[in-house]
């Protein structure tokens, strides 16, 4: 077992082998420490976990080449140390938040762009490379790069592959584990591995797929080949608004049965003046659906998508409405970035947060509709606000975000009041065949319902994590 060194003279003891090993990438000022504590989970929405954003690393390792990462994870498999990964700190989950008397390995470092191919659609890209600076590099090569989370200024390469993070246009490129073609990670004990990185590598099971998601439990990834696209020829965006979600569900239904597979598919139902929806509320729902590729074939999915919608009463918003949205889509991860920089201690920005949660579970499509009956009708007897019911790229992805308007964040029963309804919804979506989380991860926030969510399948998991990593120093407590 992993053993995290909290009391003060292990602690100073760590701290000095860690200097010795790592001279002047070693942070181990209560400030600096400080800024590592969380990332972009808020205690409030963590009340199942006894999160309480207080806990501080016993040392932080900024990792600036592979060898960094090597040589660390050797040492802390022999000492025994638990090694929290940390990207870009924007998980909502609490994957890096810090466990106490741990390592925390920053891997902001390693931010090279090894290698852009053009004619293999490549790009070989370390861990602590930026979304958005992956984006620019690759502009002057005529490529791009899919996954394109509302967080591409703060989340990094290494963080969304170890979260499996979706994107807006997760519905016509997938996951980011379908932008990964191979992985190079470091196991605990610092071994290092390198998949092939090529779209069909067989036989046997994808390994590069193991480390997808993982949050950092089965190893360290320190780089990734990514697969790439040639900018599209033509791309179109168009902002439709339906009076009842039920229309728009139908249209989204109709585009699937003719096979039409929009670039970009975002859905939500939000609060406003259309017709009354389940549990009393008043909403109305926007969809921006976007087209990529040759000219005609953009300019003809357009006008069949549109003609669709038309039969499903839809009004058609004007351009700039569409232009506003993608040119503002993140938007949300650049104040996240400010929000950091204005308050650098990850503790006071973590403790309690707003009583707010928001879930993003896969549904199979014949379970939507109940789900949102059922989800409407619970968050209305509590008392508590929809913000938005949504769908992202396809009519499987579902999202549902709400918050309670009169509770109060430092009030334990609150806060277990939010838990339950949350629980409660994520449990309808198991029962109905669903999965617990499609881009977040688990992190701590959802650890307790991971057995529920996997089955046997966890135990499977557990033992590759055994296999893997026999002392649990990778990144306790989280996922698995
Ligand atoms: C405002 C906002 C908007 C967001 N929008 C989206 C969105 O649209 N789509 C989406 O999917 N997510 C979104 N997120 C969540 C977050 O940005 C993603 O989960 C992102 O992929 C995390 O990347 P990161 O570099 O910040 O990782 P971190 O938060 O640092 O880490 C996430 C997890 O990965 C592990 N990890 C990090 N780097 C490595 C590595 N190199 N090797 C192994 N393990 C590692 C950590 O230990 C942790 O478990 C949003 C977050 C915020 C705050």
């Amino acid at each position: 077992m992993s053993r995290p060194h909290n009391d003060p003279s292990s602690c100073t003891a760590l701290q000095q082998a860690l200097a010795r090993r790592f001279p002047g990438r070693v942070l181990t000022e209560p400030d600096d420490l400080a800024r590592y504590a969380a990332d972009a989970l808020a205690a409030a929405r963590a009340y199942r976990s006894g999160f309480r954003a207080d806990a501080l690393p016993a040392a932080v390792v900024r990792a600036t080449s592979v060898d960094d990462v090597c040589r660390l994870l050797e040492w802390a498999q022999e000492e025994g140390v638990p090694v929290v990964p940390f990207g870009g700190g924007s998980g909502v989950m609490g994957g890096a938040v810090a466990v106490a008397g741990a390592v925390t390995l920053d891997l902001r470092g390693l931010n090279r762009i090894r290698r852009v191919s053009r004619q293999d659609r490549t790009v070989e890209a370390e861990a602590g490379v930026l979304l958005s600076d992956l984006g620019e590099a690759l502009d002057a090569h005529g490529l791009f790069f899919a996954h394109d989370p509302w967080s591409v200024h703060v989340a990094t390469v290494g963080g969304a592959i170890s979260t499996n993070g979706a994107g807006y246009r997760v519905g016509g490129y997938g996951r980011m584990a379908d932008q990964v073609l191979g992985v190079e990670v470091v196991l605990a004990g610092g071994r290092l591995v390198r998949t092939p990185a090529v779209p069909a590598p067989g036989p046997g099971p994808e390994l590069h797929r193991l480390f997808c998601g993982s949050e950092g439990t089965l190893g360290v990834v320190t780089a990734a080949v990514l697969r790439l696209w040639p900018k599209p020829e033509a791309e179109r965006l168009v902002a439709l608004r339906f009076r009842r979600f039920e229309d728009a569900w139908n249209w989204v239904l109709a585009l699937v049965e003719v096979r039409l597979q929009p670039a970009v598919l975002d859905v939500g139902e939000e609060p406003g003046t259309g017709e009354a929806a389940p549990g009393g509320f008043r909403t109305e729902t926007t969809v921006y659906v976007g087209f990529d590729g040759p000219q005609e074939v953009v300019e003809g999915a357009v006008d069949r998508s549109l003609r669709i919608a038309e039969k499903h009463a839809a009004q058609r918003l004007p351009d700039e409405d569409a232009t506003e949205f993608w040119r503002t889509r993140h938007q949300p991860g650049r104040e996240f970035a400010r929000r950091v920089r204005a308050q650098p201690d990850a503790r006071v920005r973590a403790r309690w947060g707003r009583l707010f949660d928001y879930l993003c579970v896969s549904l199979p499509a014949s379970a939507v509709l109940e789900f949102r009956q059922a989800a409407f009708e619970r968050l209305s007897r509590e008392g508590y606000r929809l913000a938005e019911f949504g769908l992202w790229g396809c009519p499987e992805l579902v999202s549902v975000a709400y918050a309670d308007p009169h509770g109060d964040p430092a009030e334990e029963t609150d806060r277990r009041r939010l838990a339950e309804v949350s629980d409660w919804l994520l449990r309808q979506a198991l029962r109905a065949g669903g999965g617990l989380e499609y881009c977040h991860g688990a992190g701590v926030k959802l650890h307790h319902l991971v057995p529920e969510a996997l089955g046997a399948g966890l135990d499977v998991l557990r033992a590759v994590k055994q296999a893997l990593d026999p002392k649990g120093i990778l990144n306790p407590g989280k996922l698995l």
